[in-house]
């Protein structure tokens, strides 16, 4: 959290204005509930699978924490009363209905089939969903998400889409042995995050350029990221 105050400070931004979700997919239950107790309320995962085990399973414990309020002997304990999850992984049309009931916002649409489907669940159940525009902006073929001369026109669709609300966009930079490598990657990024908002073709909630893990958060915040998705340097690497 140093290190992301620091980045933010180099990048001319005080250190609240950095979202840190941190990301549980490789971590054990235990890790993720410690993490809860020091105060870490964002966290992520990028299978529907996992987080319909681990939502119900952190709002238990928040729970059973609220019940027992001070009681509690722990003198340490900055446990929130809410934690807030992120979808961030691909997610498949057939899974929105189990996914959506368990996320404050979704980081990965990068189509209009998924979008579709995103709105219309919405629409069925009267709620709003948040979501961010996943691109891709390397052009690695692995990778998923929104070719960049697309992003502007699919952004329009979106934001025609009334249950949707789409908060900003994300991307992933490919892997590189030096982060600095990523520094073009996350400019570019930025520079069509504030090219979409300056368009007029995004609302006024679109405020949010999700960008940086592990590996290269740091140089993602110096050029503009405000919500990193990090794993590994919370909870090491995964094990077998
Ligand atoms: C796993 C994952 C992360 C976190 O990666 P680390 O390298 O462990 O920080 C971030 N974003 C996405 C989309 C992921 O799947």
């Amino acid at each position: 959290m140093d290190r992301v105050a620091e980045a933010a400070q180099r990048s001319g931004r005080p250190p609240e204005a950095v979202h840190v979700v941190a990301v549980t997919k490789y971590a054990a239950m235990d890790q993720v509930r410690q993490l809860v107790e020091l105060g870490h309320a964002d966290l992520g995962e990028n299978q529907v699978q996992q987080l319909a085990q681990r939502v119900p399973h952190i709002e238990e414990f928040l729970a059973r924490k609220r019940t027992l309020g001070h009681a509690s002997s722990k003198t340490h304990d900055a446990t929130p009363p809410q934690v807030r999850w992120h979808m961030i992984g691909n997610l498949q049309r057939n899974k929105v209905k189990q996914c959506i009931p368990l996320v404050n916002l979704v980081h990965s649409v990068d189509t209009l089939r998924i979008a579709d489907e995103l709105h219309s669940f919405g629409a069925r159940y009267d709620r709003t969903v948040d979501v961010l525009m996943q691109v891709n902006i390397s052009g690695e073929s692995t990778k998923y998400g929104v070719s960049p001369p697309a992003v502007l026109h699919l952004l329009e669709q979106l934001d025609s889409m009334m249950h949707l609300r789409v908060r900003g966009i994300m991307t992933i930079a490919p892997h590189y042995e030096n982060p600095e490598e990523t520094r073009s990657i996350f400019s570019r990024c930025r520079e069509l995050f504030e090219e979409a908002k300056t368009s007029g073709v995004t609302g006024e909630h679109f405020n949010l350029l999700s960008m940086g893990m592990t590996e290269d958060y740091e140089v993602a915040i110096e050029e503009g990221s405000n919500v990193v998705r990090i794993g590994r340097a919370f909870f090491g690497e995964p094990q077998g």
